[in-house]
């Protein structure tokens, strides 16, 4: 069995950070970004990046059946692993209705939904500031950590810059967005007793308990 645990909430609300964190702290687990994959898939001039590099790109949701397609690539090229921490996945209710059926259907087991609770103001303040490699994906912030050499990622040496999605009136859109299509999921996941509320506008150390401390119960 898979242990699926999802990290939920709105476009930088942290999960992607503290899903880096925790993926170290538990053996043979995997953090997969949908957004990860699909910025790959853009960097590589793919076909598949083609068709979805203007959704990204303008903070737009890329069509479910896209997401579907390289989510399921994905999941099934992973050997090994116990656990896989689902970060931006699922965003919608078509998405989430099948990744339950895949749940169903295979070895992978739903352990929950972890929702980052945090205000639309925090986001766009913390927006404004995030930097992102290209090349890796390591985050930094502007105000709290900051490449050693400005815009010098220190893991890879990529390029390190503000993501065309993080600024303001993309931002706004985003969560426009998060609003309609994914912040209805908590009923979904809440009405199978499958939701943990995250307090995300603390600071990381204390966010990252509080997700251990779920994690180890589950
Ligand atoms: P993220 O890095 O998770 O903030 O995702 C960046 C962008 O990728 C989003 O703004 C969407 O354009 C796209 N994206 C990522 N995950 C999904 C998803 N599950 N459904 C639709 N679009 C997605």
């Amino acid at each position: 069995m898979i242990n699926v645990w999802l990290f939920m909430g709105p476009p930088g609300c942290g999960k992607g950070t503290q899903a880096n964190l925790v993926k170290s702290k538990f053996k043979d687990t995997v953090h997969l970004s949908t957004g990860d994959l699909l910025r790959a898939e853009i960097k590589s001039n793919s076909d598949f990046g083609l068709r979805v590099k203007s959704y990204v790109e303008q903070g737009k949701l890329v069509p479910d059946d896209l997401i579907l397609d390289i989510f399921s690539r994905a999941v099934s090229s992973y050997n090994n692993i116990s656990s896989v921490i689902l970060d931006g996945f699922p965003r919608t209710l078509p998405q989430a209705k099948s990744l339950a059926a895949q749940c169903l259907d295979s070895s992978l087991n739903l352990s929950g939904a972890l929702w980052f609770n945090i205000s639309s103001d925090v986001i766009v303040k913390r927006a404004s500031t995030r930097r992102v490699c290209i090349n890796c994906g390591e985050i930094y912030n502007i105000i709290t950590k900051r490449p050693s050499v400005d815009g010098v990622c220190d893991k890879c040496s990529g390029s390190v810059v503000h993501r065309k999605d993080d600024m303001e009136s993309i931002i706004l859109d985003r969560l426009t967005t998060y609003a309609h299509d994914t912040e209805p999921l908590r009923n979904f996941y809440s009405s199978a007793n499958q939701l943990f509320d995250i307090d995300a506008e603390k600071d990381s150390v204390f966010v990252h308990d509080q997700i251990l401390t779920i994690l180890k119960k589950m």
